[in-house]
């Protein structure tokens, strides 16, 4: 039969057919998978593996939503009471710059937006096939029905999978079946299981489907439905692709707005109850809207999006990728950092330099993952042959082995386990050969390593004898054995002191150990179980291997510690060779010490001690994934922000629970979904970076709010108090909005590209419940806002004086000077000067950013001599043409600004 339609194939109760059928329905091989020549053909057929997302929102419906802002509403209103009194032009210039702002606004979000989800969607999902007899790691949206998939703890199911072989396997369904019990078990059986087509979808132990999380165990199963076909296709289809760009800040910014909101109402009431007082209704409604407009930060959400997406795109050059935008923010206020040893801190490179076999010591010299290197005894070279030991040591690192080595390009690389790469290469240096052992000692079924029980072992066939191997950690391995092997060859009693010193020595030199055992079975024993390692292992010795530190790391946990920020290292490994690498790399408490604790101390502390302990430790050794977190619980409970790293399907609650939870670019699928942030590179350096950005995004955030804030100040206080003193306004609404729209934006975005400053990483973590305006920064916007007012009410009243003082002359000089004064007051904010005079004085650092501020400047003086001298804009915005005197007046007037930032600086430093 030939596979026709999508449609033929929803017809089969899969769980309700034998998997030889199943293959046969869809033509492909159990063992060998699918031809890699027919992939291309069922692409075409069944498309990609992918659901197709549900447009969003259409445009311009979300355009429409800007405006479904209170403040945005009220200046709608306001420019509709302009309209009835009958001043067209008024009420068509706030429509007109309230729709450019939500013009603006829409599209600064969706530009965000798409950077957000672009990210998003790079980081791929894989899968592991088995095509053309070969297993392949291939992207999860090239799978086609037919296809061998592989299953192991911490994949995401990619497709809809008849199960064929399975091996512990647990599947977390409940996205799908919104089971309570997340864990579904997939009993071990032995052949087929063929279930009653009735079977409902929850029970039915023989499939597993697309969007469950393995967390436990391994399995194999055939794809019978893909995309949109998948059960979780066929309800999700519809599910909605969208980016929530709100964050702690922008939460806190809207509940000031509100609050705010209510204020100016209420004040601009006032103001027009008191202009009834003195005017005609008309009148009094113009500075009731003026105050109303000049109050409200029109500008302000628009660059405080914008100053999140320039941080997500910083971090993501910085191989630190935002899953969600919070992190961007929550990581400014780190305050502890939780690391994995392996692969974050160190390179993951691993090369065995010691062994200990048969109460013997040797050296491995060479490094990676060639041949190159011997066996030493005593710094002389050896024949392995001559030391069974020795050789049984290395033949079992071999075997009890799931990766192997690739040449690439002329080097040795791992494909697998660099742990396990590590010791095919020693024994590549002993003669031995990992293929041609394999074919000697065939291995009949295995138990992978997992970081629970810290062994791994398989079940070889030596010429009719039955043999397990195991290696693991020298705590799981050496309870298990009462016997060892030795120097000749010969089984004795274990003698376990000398073994634990070995063990002790090498970890002290910062070695990771692993050490094996052998247990000889009966003859019909056909699988291995967790049940024939409790006793009996025959001791054959240690291998320990270095794990350098990455350079860039060892800078980045000391720039982390010199801002204040606590770095603790958690890990599998044994706690002396945790210690000596966290010494190496420079880590150390409050009180400059090593303090170092293990799992099986932390699991017997009580609350306060458990507390104690996780706030003074740096080093967490043979700790399990489901300690981490009761460590992250304990740091939180002490007031700490925490960031923890994870790459384990077992990670996935501590890093949720983490206040930014950070998954590996290498890591499960689980633990990628589990967390804010990822890493593309492992690198413990980039959570140094991202933090060092995220500080600063926070710091533009605010200078943004510092700068924009005292214009809406000086504004509203010119008018209350013009208004309370029945004195001409100073300034109308509609150059207001001129003001907080134009020249804000022109100004104010650059603001949101500023660089980071030198100091940033060298202050304390910002209070995480610090509000965004502090008592001092209350006090900057004050002093600024009087300041702004003194330049526009006294301009306007001098000007007024004059004989030359037409009332239009003196608005507009009223507001040049305001503008100017703002110009120095932004340099004083920015980092534009600092870096000027760091590149005069010779300093290489590029100052990206900075320009932007130039041209922002430069854009705002541009418009500004429009504003006063164009003919036509003076029509609409009521200006006046001003001569060069005039001008050289205003600037003059904002001088004393200068003064007034240095001050405020004093105070309350912006960088
Ligand atoms: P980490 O990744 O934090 O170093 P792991 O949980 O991977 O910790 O490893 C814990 C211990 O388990 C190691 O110290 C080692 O003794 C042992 N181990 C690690 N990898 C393997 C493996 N592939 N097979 C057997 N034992 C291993
Ligand atoms: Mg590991």
């Amino acid at each position: 039969m030939t596979l026709t339609a999508t449609k033929e194939l929803q017809e089969h109760q899969w769980h309700n057919l034998p998997e030889d059928k199943v293959a046969i329905i869809l033509e492909t091989d159990l063992e060998n998978g699918l031809l890699a020549s027919e992939i291309a053909e069922r692409q075409r057929e069944f498309g990609l593996n992918q659901l197709t997302v549900k447009e969003g929102k259409p445009a311009w419906l979300k355009f429409i939503l800007q405006f479904n802002q209170p403040l945005l509403i009220i200046l709608v209103c306001a420019g509709a009471i302009k309209a009835i009194l009958g001043e067209w032009i008024n009420a068509g210039v706030i429509w007109g710059v309230t729709t450019t702002n939500a013009i603006i606004s829409f599209t600064q979000e969706a530009q965000a937006e798409n950077a957000i989800a672009a990210l998003a969607s790079a980081v791929r999902t894989e899968a592991t096939v088995i095509r053309d007899g070969k297993k392949l790691k291939i992207s999860s949206e090239e799978l086609v029905p037919g296809d061998i998939v592989l299953l192991t703890s911490g994949d995401k199911v990619p497709a809809d999978l008849r199960l064929i072989k399975v091996r512990d396997l647990q599947i977390d369904e409940s996205a799908l079946t919104g089971e309570s019990v997340a864990v579904e078990k997939y009993e071990e059986v032995e052949g087929t299981v063929v279930l009653p087509p009735e079977t409902p979808l929850a029970e039915r132990s023989n499939m597993a489907y697309a969007g469950g999380f393995v967390t436990f165990g391994q399995g194999s199963g055939i794809v019978i439905a893909t995309g949109n076909n998948t059960e979780t296709g066929k309800i999700s289809q519809l599910i909605e692709q969208r980016v929530d760009l709100t964050t702690p800040l922008t939460r806190k910014f809207n509940q000031f707005s509100q609050n705010w909101l209510y204020f100016v109402l209420f004040m601009a009431t006032l103001t027009f109850a008191v202009g009834l007082g003195q005017r005609n209704f008309k009148e009094a409604v113009e500075p009731a809207v003026a105050l109303i407009v000049g109050a409200i930060p029109e500008g302000l959400p628009a660059v405080i999006t914008v100053t999140l997406a320039v941080g997500v795109a910083r971090m993501a050059r910085r191989h630190a990728i935002i899953r969600k935008l919070p992190a961007v923010e929550t990581l400014g206020s780190a305050t502890v950092i939780c690391s994995d040893k392996t692969g974050t801190l160190t390179e993951n490179q691993m090369t065995v330099q010691a062994i200990y076999a048969g109460s013997a010591g040797y050296t491995v010299s060479g490094t990676g993952y060639n041949f190159k290197g011997e066996i030493l005894q005593n710094q002389q070279p050896i024949d392995v042959k001559v030391y069974p030991v020795l050789q049984e040591c290395l033949l079992a690192g071999l075997l009890c082995n799931d990766s192997h080595l690739e040449q690439k390009n002329g080097n040795f690389v791992v494909i697998g386990d660099p742990t396990e790469g590590a010791l095919i290469a020693a024994g590549g240096k002993a003669g031995l050969l990992q293929q041609a052992v394999e074919r000697l000692h065939p291995r009949l079924d295995s138990i992978p390593f997992e970081s629970d029980f810290q062994y791994m072992a398989t079940l070889h066939e030596t010429r009719g004898e039955k043999t397990i191997y195991v290696k693991g950690s020298a705590e799981a391995i050496l309870k298990r054995c009462q016997k060892m092997v030795d120097g000749k060859g010969n089984v004795i009693e274990l003698n376990l002191a000398p073994i634990e010193k070995a063990v002790e020595t090498l970890a002290k030199q910062g070695l990771r150990v692993l050490t094996f055992a052998k247990k000889n079975v009966p003859n019909e024993q056909k699988t291995v179980n967790h049940t024939d390692l409790e006793e009996g292992l025959i001791f054959l010795g240690l291998q320990g291997m270095i794990d350098p530190p990455r350079k860039e790391a060892i800078a980045a946990v000391h720039a982390c510690q010199g801002a204040g920020i606590q770095v603790k290292m958690i890990t599998g490994d044994h706690i002396t060779t945790a210690q000596a690498i966290a010494r190496r790399m420079g880590f150390r408490n409050r009180n400059k010490k090593i303090v170092a604790y293990t799992g099986a101390q932390l699991a017997q502390m009580k609350k306060n001690e458990l507390a104690e302990a996780v706030e003074e430790g740096v080093v967490f050794a043979r700790v399990a994934p489901e300690q981490k977190l009761r460590i992250v619980e304990a740091l939180q409970a002490k007031g700490e922000i925490v960031a923890m790293t994870g790459d384990g399907v077992n990670d996935a609650p501590a890093l949720k629970q983490a206040d930014i939870g950070i998954a590996m670019g290498s890591g499960t699928e689980v633990s990628k979904e589990a967390s804010d942030m990822l890493l593309t590179d492992n690198n413990f350096a980039s959570i140094a970076a991202a933090v060092e950005e995220g500080r600063s995004v926070y710091k533009n955030l605010l200078k943004a709010i510092c700068f924009i804030l005292p214009v809406n100040g000086g504004e509203s206080m010119t008018i209350l108090i013009s208004t309370l003193l029945g004195r001409e306004m100073p300034i109308l609404s509609l150059q207001i909005l001129w003001l907080n729209m134009l020249n804000s934006i022109t100004m104010t975005v650059p603001l949101s590209f500023e660089p980071k400053t030198a100091g940033v990483m060298k202050n304390p973590p910002r209070p995480a419940n610090e509000p965004f305006l502090t008592q001092n920064r209350i006090k900057r916007i004050l002093a600024v806002s009087l300041y702004n007012w003194t330049l526009i009410f006294g301009m306007f009243e001098w000007v007024r004086q004059a004989d030359w003082g037409s009332i239009e002359l003196a608005r507009t000089m009223a507001i040049q000077a305001l503008v100017m004064g703002r110009i120095f007051y932004l340099l004083s904010i920015s980092q534009l000067l600092p870096s000027l005079m760091a590149k005069f004085n010779g300093s290489q650092e590029k100052v990206s950013g900075a320009p932007a501020l130039a041209v922002g400047i430069v854009v705002a003086v541009i418009l500004q001599i429009i504003f006063a001298n164009s003919t036509f804009i003076n029509g609409i915005f009521q200006t006046a043409p001003m001569t060069l005197d005039q001008w050289l007046i205003c600037f003059g007037a904002s001088l004393p600004m200068i003064a007034i930032a240095a001050s405020v600086n004093r105070f309350d430093p912006p960088n």
